[in-house]
């Protein structure tokens, strides 16, 4: 029987990594990626000597950080597709060059994987080897992000990948009864215990606080992840006919201009285009100009205040009454975002790139902060819809539930075993027959 091992993001986000081995002892890898703020950040050791193949489902670090790491001693292909090369590339480049932790590997190794990458259409099937095969399937979470069909020894087993089951504005949603029968479900889970408020009455909210400030004459901070949210945030404000300017900084910027390389991969690329034409690009020395004038909507990098160009311009906004900050992503506990949703408080101890902070801050905002729930991720309702749309082999309907934290994944585990499912969440480093 063929085995599948958990290598990470068991009961936890970060350094997503499965390995499927066959009957024969061939090894394929599904992401490999790190994760944050910890010691150990790589997936666990396992001895990979009969690898054959890796894939990647899309290019945050969280799946794809530690790929360079299988190009030091390997030849083997890595199984993508051309806007997931390329934005990982990106941001690969980013974390070798700001990290100050010793990732085992660096820009020689990020060269190889990039030799060594082949292209995968979604829906057609890669051979890898003897009764082993690869399928992609449209993910609906970020531009160019898959879910994997493994094909192997005769078994179905579907890797989500991170996943989301409604349209955006950038994308088409993940379609679950596209596949074929499956044996084996291996299932992403960030959300599994919360709903996501309705997409269009979020929308409106949003639009309406924006107009709202900017008519009393103050700016808009948004800090966005670089990849996708700030484009969906720029496609939002567009579509409801914000006329006023918007401006993109740091990796919103370059994510932005690679989009327009990979037409196919954005639902309404000649809106996408307009869109983005009327964003105006800020450099770093017109940053404090812009903050001193006024009705002006700035979209930048970090999502959670971590650093980057949002940091910078939030300490030109925080203290007027008039301006607002509105966080659009998930604020992880410990972050400054998070802190400031929950405490009115910018805290900020270090100072990382992109940041001209000298000195810790600690300043009390004046301005109105808000959260608007723009997920990329399925959440409990669509997580359970996508596993009714799918067709389950009924005699080994395995589910694996990854990628969540301790509650999320053994919570959504438990009540599918209610429900009738076999179903587990792994614990790091274990492995299942199927
Ligand atoms: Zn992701
Ligand atoms: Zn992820």
């Amino acid at each position: 029987m063929p085995k599948i091992t958990f290598l990470g993001a068991c009961r936890e986000v970060g350094r997503s990594a499965v390995l499927i081995e066959s009957n024969s002892g061939t090894q394929c890898i599904l992401d490999y990626g790190v994760r944050f703020n910890e010691e150990e950040r790589l997936p666990v050791y396992s001895n990979l000597n009969r690898l054959k193949a890796a894939a990647l489902t899309h290019c945050h670090i969280d799946h794809s950080g530690a790929i360079p790491y299988l190009y030091k001693n390997n030849e083997i292909p890595l199984f993508t597709n051309p806007i997931t090369l390329r934005v990982s590339e990106i941001l690969l480049e980013d974390m070798i060059k700001i990290s100050n932790y010793p990732y085992p590997f660096g820009y020689k190794e990020l060269k190889r994987l990039k030799q060594h990458s082949f292209f995968l259409k979604n829906g057609v099937r890669q051979k890898i080897d003897n009764n082993f095969y690869l399928t992609f399937f449209n993910a609906g979470h970020i531009p160019g992000s898959v879910s994997i069909l493994v094909q192997v020894d005769n078994k179905k087993i579907l890797y989500t990948g991170d996943l989301n089951t409604i349209p955006t504005n950038l994308i088409d949603p993940a379609q679950p009864n596209s596949m074929p029968e499956i044996d084996v479900l291996i299932i992403e889970s960030t959300y599994s215990t919360t709903e996501h408020p309705a997409r269009n009455t979020l929308e409106k909210k949003f639009i309406d606080n924006v107009v709202n400030t900017i008519e009393t004459g103050g700016n808009v901070l948004i800090p966005a992840f670089g990849v996708a949210r700030s484009q969906e945030i720029m496609l939002i404000l567009k579509k409801y006919g914000y006329k006023n300017k918007i401006f993109f900084d740091g990796l919103a910027q370059k994510v932005a201009i690679t989009y327009t390389n990979f037409p196919d991969t954005i639902k309404d690329f000649n809106f996408f285009k307009k869109a983005l034409k009327s964003v105006e690009f800020i450099s770093r020395r017109n940053r404090l100009k812009i903050a001193k004038s006024e009705k002006n909507v700035i979209i930048a990098p970090s999502g959670m205040l971590k650093g980057g160009a949002a940091v910078e311009h939030l300490h030109h906004i925080i203290n007027d009454p008039y301006s607002a900050i509105y966080l659009v992503g998930y604020q992880i506990e410990g972050t400054p975002g998070r802190k400031l949703l929950d405490e009115g408080i910018f805290e900020l101890n270090y100072n990382q790139r992109n940041t001209n902070l000298q000195e810790p801050i600690k300043i009390r905002a004046n301005c109105d902060i808000n959260y608007f729930d723009f997920s990329s991720h399925a959440d409990k309702i669509h997580l359970y819809q996508y596993i009714n749309d799918l067709t389950l082999n009924k005699n080994s309907n395995f589910i694996f539930c990854v990628h969540g934290d301790e509650k999320a994944t053994t919570n959504f585990a438990g009540d599918l075993s209610n429900n009738g499912f076999n179903s587990i969440a792994p614990e790091i480093g274990e492995t299942y027959q199927i």
